[in-house]
């Protein structure tokens, strides 16, 4: 009997214990766009100078505690041996590491984009991970576009997809764009069928934006996008890259934050932290990158 009451205790001393964990705060790392390429600088980019910023952004994020650290697409310029000089820097990395596939990350000879994910570490091209919680759905904005698509199918679907909107006259329907399949939206769908059966929060990652009209760098078809997420209250944010500017929106309680481009200028960097807490998601900016405090809804 005595046991019984013991495991019992033991037992609600674990729920607790779960419950208080789920909701630590946890700090993670956050790079966009270093875009490298051994190449001469074209106006605003620096594309030579990408190494020795990641460098230092590996330095400084070495230094915390991280639960991982995501870059946010474009590793890389063009030409796939790039990749052999960021990837070294970027495995120095202490933290987990997670990839986003960008445009850039395609601009390699035919015969080797597919091999461009695996050069990455990845073994999905879009793919989630949970941390407390929180699900983190990273995103394929190359799914069908006209660089990152790769399989006969992708690259039809790219063309009926390039070819509905082709009419709306979209300012975001450039050929560096892209889009999300079909498949891809469904699987979205899916995994944030799951994080409302878990009550997990909901955090997004992808190299594009989705939020503000009018916006050229916009997906293709990020409306659909918007859509999907308009339905669930457990989405928080939506992270991207690709505008090197950066950006900030809010709609319907979803902090939609695009990152400077690390590339950019000469002598500056941009890279960030960001401190997930309960309420809030404090992000601690480095050179251009502003802090900020998002407010969790
Ligand atoms: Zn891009």
């Amino acid at each position: 009997m005595k046991n019984i009451i013991l495991l019992i205790l033991l037992c609600i001393g674990c729920k607790t214990n779960t419950k208080k964990n789920i909701e630590t705060a946890f700090e993670i790392g956050i790079i966009a766009d270093c875009q490298y390429c051994n190449c001469d600088a074209s106006n605003t980019r620096f594309y030579t100078g990408s190494l020795a910023k990641l460098k230092t952004a590996v330095d400084t994020l070495n230094t915390k505690e991280l639960a991982y650290t995501i870059h946010l697409g474009d590793f890389i310029d063009r030409d796939y041996e790039s990749f052999d000089s960021v990837l070294p820097i970027w495995n120095r990395l202490t933290s987990k590491k997670q990839q986003v596939l960008g445009n850039h990350d395609f601009s390699v000879a035919d015969s080797l984009k597919k091999l461009v994910p695996g050069k990455m570490g990845l073994k999905s091209r879009y793919y989630s991970f949970l941390k407390n919680n929180w699900r983190f759905i990273v995103l394929d904005g190359n799914d069908l576009s006209f660089y990152g698509a790769i399989s006969d199918k992708k690259r039809q679907q790219t063309d009926s997809l390039f070819n509905e909107l082709k009419d709306k006259k979209i300012p975001n329907l450039q050929t560096w764009n892209g889009g999300i399949s079909l498949a891809q939206l469904n699987w979205v769908k899916e995994e944030l069928e799951i994080a409302v059966v878990q009550n997990e929060k909901v955090g997004f990652y992808c190299h594009f934006p989705a939020v503000k009209e009018g916006e050229v760098h916009n997906l293709w078809n990020y409306k659909q996008l918007l859509q999907l997420i308009d339905n669930y209250e457990q989405v928080k944010f939506y992270f991207n890259g690709h505008n090197h500017h950066g950006a900030y929106e809010e709609k319907n309680g979803v902090h939609h934050l695009t990152f400077k481009g690390m590339v950019d200028t000469e002598k500056s960097t941009a890279f960030s932290t960001a401190t997930i807490t309960k309420d809030s998601i404090f992000i601690t900016g480095y050179g251009r990158e502003k802090s900020r405090r998002l407010k969790i809804k």
